[in-house]
């Protein structure tokens, strides 16, 4: 099996950045009524919201909390939320709170823009082509230092501050993701050529939150960046995932990208082929929507994207009413 993706995280992150500034304050209020408590983290003050509108949003969800008792629902983590420390310890929340009502979160996490950074700082230019940066030896340590030992750490220590739940894995740790060359010209860019989620499916039954960076190795031990949104979607695959959700820096799947309105709810896969011809979705939206339908087509329920910029999406698409982002199912057989 081998996974393409005509896209990637380090680039089709730069010059995506800004257009929309976060706009989704609003809706963290309501979800952080269900955080509230002993250990209500210092942001989870009373913003003036009625008792009965905090009880209310506990029972509205209730019936997700039993539906979802014991799925596993793989987040890809990345884009904007990533950078902002308010987001960032909200997510933390939010993932500790799935784990806390009987789910099973697996974190993925992206960091095309830390590892441009730090490039950056080393003076080391990088060649592009097709849009892709070509990957030598030393750009690969770069990025592999930056994912496992920068990215990867800061998000550990973001779930730890609410309890010994996260352990840090790289792709490369218990033969999880087997990588393949996605293109000799481009160096240490890999693909999914398998996925082993033994170390995965160990450490959830132990109730820790996995939270994984995307550095693949192959038969040989030489390793390989990958794309996050590939990897999500392969390991939410094979493990069978109640849902994939790609935590975004846009509402969701937008019918026009210069219109943040034009939502589109949901989608099949036959929809998002069609989409992906008429050149409707571009950018890092390509691989992030293949790798949506690798994962439903592979064994995941449903794939989601979410706004990542919006406090505390995950806890409001998956405990709440409001569908919002898109959702994606495999939809009727083609
Ligand atoms: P991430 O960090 O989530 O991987 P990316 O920049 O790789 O972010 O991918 C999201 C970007 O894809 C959006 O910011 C947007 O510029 C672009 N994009 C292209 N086509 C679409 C579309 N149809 N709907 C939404 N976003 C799109
Ligand atoms: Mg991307």
């Amino acid at each position: 099996m081998t996974i393409t993706a005509s896209g990637d995280d380090e680039l089709s992150n730069e010059g995506s950045r800004g257009s929309n500034t976060p706009s989704g304050a609003g809706d963290g209020e309501r979800s952080e009524v269900g955080l509230r408590g002993s250990n209500a983290p210092s942001g989870a003050g009373n913003r003036g919201f009625e008792p009965s509108m905090r009880a209310a949003a506990l029972i509205e969800a209730l019936p997700y909390i039993e539906q979802f008792r014991g799925a596993i629902i793989v987040v890809k983590f990345g884009g904007n939320a990533m950078v902002d420390p308010d987001l960032s310890r909200t997510f933390a929340e939010d993932i500790v709170l799935l784990r806390s009502v009987g789910l099973k979160p697996v974190v993925v996490h992206g960091g095309g823009p830390q590892i441009g950074e730090l490039l950056g700082r080393l003076g080391k230019e990088s060649e592009f082509r097709n849009g892709l940066r070509v990957t030598d030896a030393e750009t690969l340590d770069v990025a592999r230092m930056v994912l496992v030992g920068k990215v990867g750490r800061d998000i550990v220590g973001a779930i730890n501050v609410h309890g010994a739940y996260a352990v840090g894995l790289s792709g490369e740790d218990g033969g999880l993701i087997r990588a393949t060359p996605r293109d000799p010209e481009l160096g240490f860019v890999g693909d999914v050529a398998a996925v082993n989620p033994n170390i995965v499916e160990r450490l959830l039954a132990e109730e820790m939150i996995p939270v994984i960076s995307t550095i693949g190795s192959d038969g040989s031990g030489q390793a390989y960046n990958i794309n996050a949104d590939t990897v999500a979607g392969a390991l939410a695959g094979a493990l069978r995932a109640e849902k994939a959700v790609y935590l975004t820096d846009v509402p969701g799947l937008l019918a026009d990208v210069d219109d943040p309105e034009s939502i589109i709810g949901q989608s099949t896969v036959r929809e998002l082929n069609a989409l992906i011809e008429d050149g409707t979705i571009a950018g890092g939206m390509i691989p992030k929507v293949g790798a949506c339908i690798h994962a439903v087509e592979s064994g995941a329920n449903a794939a989601h994207m979410l706004d990542g910029r919006v406090r505390h999406v995950l806890l409001l698409e998956l405990f709440t009413d409001a569908g919002i982002g898109t959702k994606i199912t495999l939809g009727d057989p083609t």
